[in-house]
């Protein structure tokens, strides 16, 4: 029973804390703090109109690709930067 819990926990895994205060972009450009970090906006964003979440999934897949055609690397590197200390 108690080895349920643990991987219960372990699939868990938190989420990374960030949120942004977007006035126009609607949460779907780079500048938003949560986009660029290929996260949706959550309740500690203080964003108006925000596109980034799951009622506007579709939108956000669009601005999301649309951002990859340009760099296709623009999510990723950051997270090799997390991920990789290796220099
Ligand atoms: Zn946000
Ligand atoms: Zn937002």
């Amino acid at each position: 029973m108690s080895i349920e819990g643990e991987m219960g926990v372990q699939s868990m895994l938190p989420r990374p804390e960030v949120s942004c205060k977007c006035p126009k972009s609607k949460c779907l450009l780079m500048y938003c703090e949560c986009f660029s970090r290929d996260v949706m906006c959550g309740d500690k964003c203080s964003c108006y109109q925000c596109r980034n979440n799951v009622d506007f999934e579709d939108k956000r897949q669009k601005a999301r690709k649309a951002v990859l055609e340009k760099d296709p690397n623009a999510f990723t590197n950051k997270l090799e930067v997390i991920g990789g200390e290796q220099s």
